[in-house]
């Protein structure tokens, strides 16, 4: 088996790229050098080598040794230095490399192959002692810490003791001899906590390097992520193996971080940091202030510390000229990482850049504008739930804000919360359903779950690409980044800006759009909606074939709705309308009565209430289908509870408290999801349902008249399991119907239809739809009854079910394919089979989630129907399934 994939040089093992097999990392960088950017040589071992890994009981084949020496005679070739030689030494990288990138993998170990011996042939052969001996000493701490897992903080501490005895504050300042001598305690500390001392032969520390990679996989913290973001843990990670170049080789070298346009709101201008004289992550470990790359950036800032373009600038030309090649070549935008080694400009990585859905929509659009990718593409690289972000407030410019200091704009939106100073306390208050804001000093891998669960993220240092703005940008959530003023003391958990104090529990606001950070909660206003947002929507419309409509009852949600491109309503749940404190006893009193005329009296009187809720609600859809569900929930729900309640009702009937009491004590029910609800009520209550009937064909008439646009009433029988429970209740609403039209004189199409949404109604399907005119599939119920699993109670133990494998997904969120969607294909092509042109939609919580949408598109329904605020969302997914 081929294991190992070499590139550079002229050499391209892994031809075209293959992600899965190469790793992200790998396949880019063996593509960069593939069109003749300056890419250090070096290997991929494959991901199928972690695979193999595990299976093997963590152990390697002995082909895998063969081939990474191959592989490292490619690099000495190449490089012309060799490795383990104690006179010009070849130096290497370990750097892990998933399909997508994953934080929670193995740090990159740099500088591998140097010990006592071939530090001072790096020495000699660079003719620079400091840089060689601040290698050596970077090299012991890096591989310590991932590789033999000392904590790095040991390290930390002796540089501080060592700079303080010094007097200097920089690393920069500390001498050849100052790291020699450092590397001699790094050395003692290593053996000290391993009861070892340092490895010394580069085969071992590169053997020892590759199994960390591997290893890394199965870590905890690369475990959350998986889980947080549905990656299979059969994946697994790529190790690269790569030549050393250097940013650490005085003023002429540097290293840094781009991005082709901006990720944080999509304008095409480069963007990034970089540090002179520096190596690795140094730009967003925060250890010095990053200075900027472009000089517009600079002054926009109003920095002083020179810009790339400015302090290098023919290196600066050459970095823009390749940005722009990658552009090309990758056709997205990239996030790139590049090291200039005594004025010579190396390439480390390329992929395509994570991004707010701001700047996925607008660098889509603009994209496709500038045809580099078309209206299609255009699509599909905005993911349809990061729409949520802009679908949300953000805070109102004509609010008050108490601005305590401003940190660095690295995730746009705005959050208010309550301070958690750490991960698992955000994670504990946003469990009991408050809003957080997590404050940290600087983020790291380990912080991932806290930010998850955090509505926006301050920390105290670290710029616009350290962890913590990465991570936030990728998961949508605002943050602000390198608020300097901000200190934290852990131990007496407050946090301080100058003469002000705040403790964990405290509300704070930030923006991350401009990075002001304020004290208390600040007022927010509704988001624009025109733009690139119309821009992409209009293309979005153009490419779907299902509908979208929209499930709510309230006149501000239907507005919101239709903005939002809804095209007419899925589901009207009447029930919600009769929870108006003005009706609730009317309504209770209905319940309550003991025979069908104190029903029909009460029915009497919330009539002209429900008729004017139509009324208001056709007229914003009006054109459009509307589908009224009749009442459906157990009767339960309207209960009263409190002894005013009682009274109230007692007053309005003419009943007596205690008979009301018993009446109540009659209505339990055990298992009331499955009891006296649905159609039920209808067969045992017709007069209710002919109530609803009569108030919608009323309210179609009147809006009609007044409009001259007519919505059509799609009437929806719930919870329907056989034929015979449709055929009396599509009786009762015709009669309704018919009774309206006779004394009104006009008519008016309408159709009746039932809600798919248990198992025998979905079996059944053929039989019914003889009768119903359309279906309309309640998945919330049908997962509820397929699974036998209550929604209400599934909270305690769904998240084992999903961490164990047991269910891929909440399946109340992304609907059970497999078993509920089995229901919903037989149901539709039974349905189908028995009344061509069957109307066929979705109206539970799936009809928002993308996958669930795409399951809709295959099956052939007409349209979904999901909340309000994720029509967008709804519209982009439906396109892209459709594509
Ligand atoms: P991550 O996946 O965390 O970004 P990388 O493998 O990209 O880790 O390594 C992090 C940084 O280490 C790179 O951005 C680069 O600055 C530095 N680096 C990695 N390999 C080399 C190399 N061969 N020469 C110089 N620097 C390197
Ligand atoms: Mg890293
Ligand atoms: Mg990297």
């Amino acid at each position: 088996t081929q294991w190992v994939y070499r590139f550079g040089g002229g050499v391209s093992d892994g031809g075209k790229g293959d992600k899965n097999l190469l790793g992200g990392k790998g396949a880019n960088l063996d593509g960069m050098a593939s069109i003749g950017l300056p890419v250090p040589p070096g290997f991929t071992i494959s991901t199928a080598m972690c695979t193999h890994y595990y299976e093997a009981g963590e152990s390697f084949p002995d082909s895998l040794r063969e081939q990474v020496a191959n592989g490292l005679a490619h690099i000495e070739g190449i490089t012309g230095k060799r490795f383990g030689d104690s006179a010009d030494p070849l130096l290497v990288s370990v750097r892990s490399g998933a399909r997508v990138s994953m934080p929670g993998m193995m740090d990159t170990v740099l500088n591998l192959g140097l010990n006592d011996a071939t530090v001072e042939g790096l020495a000699a052969s660079s003719g620079d002692a400091r840089f060689a001996w601040d290698s050596y000493r970077r090299f012991i701490q890096m591989y310590s810490d991932v590789v033999l897992g000392i904590d790095h903080y040991i390290f930390e501490d002796v540089l501080e003791i060592a700079k303080e005895d010094k007097g200097v504050n920089l690393d920069t300042e500390l001498s050849a001899e100052d790291w020699q001598r450092l590397v001699a305690t790094y050395k003692t500390k290593v053996e000290e906590a391993l009861g070892r001392p340092f490895p010394q032969d580069p085969m071992d520390q590169l053997w020892g390097a590759i199994s960390a990679v591997f290893g890394s996989w199965q870590s905890e913290r690369a475990k959350v992520y998986r889980r947080l973001n549905d990656i299979p843990a059969d994946w697994g990670t790529a190790v690269n193996v790569q030549a050393m170049v250097f940013g650490n080789m005085g003023d002429t070298s540097a290293t840094g971080v781009a991005f082709t346009r901006d990720p944080a709101i999509g304008t095409r201008a480069y963007y990034g940091e970089y540090l002179i004289n520096a190596q690795g992550e140094d730009v967003v470990a925060g250890i010095r202030t990053p200075q900027y790359l472009t000089k517009a950036a600079r002054e926009a800032a109003g920095a002083t510390a020179a810009s790339m373009e400015e302090a290098m600038p023919e290196t600066y030309q050459e970095l823009a000229r390749v940005f722009d090649l990658l552009e090309t070549h990758y056709r997205d935008m990239q996030d790139i990482e590049f090291t200039v080694e005594r004025g010579k400009l190396w390439m480390l990585q390329t992929r395509s850049g994570k991004r707010t859905a701001k700047a996925a929509l607008k660098i889509a659009v603009d994209m496709a504008e500038e045809g580099l990718i078309t209206q299609e593409e255009a699509i599909l690289r905005v993911e349809p739930g990061a729409l949520d972000q802009l679908l949300h407030p953000t805070l109102d410019p004509a609010a008050a804000r108490d601005v305590v200091t401003t940190g660095l704009p690295a995730s746009p939106g705005a959050a208010s919360g309550i301070i958690a100073f750490d991960a698992d306390e955000a994670e504990r208050l946003a469990a009991l359903g408050e809003d957080v804001i997590l404050v940290r000093v600087e983020t790291s891998p380990e912080d991932i779950h806290g930010m998850h669960a955090a509505r926006g993220i301050l920390t105290a240092r670290g710029g616009m690409t350290s962890h913590a703005a990465v991570v936030a940008r990728g998961m949508g959530r605002p943050c602000v980044s390198g608020a300097g003023a901000l200190s934290i003391d852990m131990e007496a958990r407050v946090m301080r800006i100058g003469a002000r104090s705040f403790n964990e529990g405290d509300t704070l606001t930030i923006d991350g759009g401009t990075g002001e950070v304020m004290a208390g909660k600040v007022a927010t206003i509704q988001p624009q909606l025109a733009g690139d947002f119309g821009t992409l929507m209009v293309w979005a419309d153009k490419g779907r074939r299902m509908k979208v409509r929209t499930n709510a009852e309230t006149p501000a949600d239907c507005a919101v709705a239709r903005e939002f491109g809804a095209e007419g309503i899925g589901l009207c749940r009447t029930e919600h309308m009769f929870f108006d404190p003005a009706r609730i006893t009317a309504v209770r009193q209905m319940i309550l009565s003991e025979n069908e005329k104190g029903r029909r009296a009460a029915l009497e009187r919330l009539l002209p209430e429900q008729r004017s809720d139509f009324v208001e609600i056709f007229r914003i859809m009006s054109g459009l289908p509307v589908t009224i569900r009749l009442l459906d929930p157990p009767l339960h729900e309207f209960l009263p509870h409190r002894e005013e309640d009682y009274q109230e009702v007692a007053q309005a009937s003419g009943v007596s408290i205690d008979v009301l009491k018993r009446r109540v004590g009659e209505l339990h029910e055990f298992n009331p999801m499955l009891g006296h609800r649905g159609c039920r009520l209808g067969i045992t209550y017709p007069e209710i349902y002919e109530m609803q009937a009569r108030a919608i064909i009323e309210a179609a008439l009147a809006v009609a008249d007044e409009t001259g646009e007519a919505v059509v009433p799609e009437i929806m029988i719930p919870l329907v399991m056989t034929t015979r429970e449709f055929e009396l209740m599509k009786a009762v609403v015709d009669k309704a119907a018919e009774a309206v039209f006779a004394a009104s004189g006009k008519r008016l199409d309408y159709l009746v239809g039932t809600m798919i949404e248990l198992p025998r109604a979905a079996l059944m399907a053929g039989e019914i739809a003889e009768q119903a005119e359309f279906f309309s599939f309640g998945t919330n119920d049908l997962t509820q009854t397929t699974l036998g699993i209550s929604r209400d109670d599934a909270g305690k133990f769904l998240s084992a079910y999903v961490d164990k494998g047991v269910l891929p997904k909440d399946p109340f969120v992304s609907i059970d394919v497999d078993g509920v969607g089995q229901l919903v294909s037989l149901a539709a092509e039974r349905g189908r089979a028995a009344r061509s042109g069957l109307k066929l939609g979705i109206c539970g919580e799936h009809g928002g989630d993308p996958a669930s949408i795409a399951f809709c598109e295959k099956t052939g329904l007409d349209y979904v129907s999901c909340s309000p605020y994720r029509v967008p969302i709804a519209r982009l997914a439906a396109a892209q399934a459709a594509l």
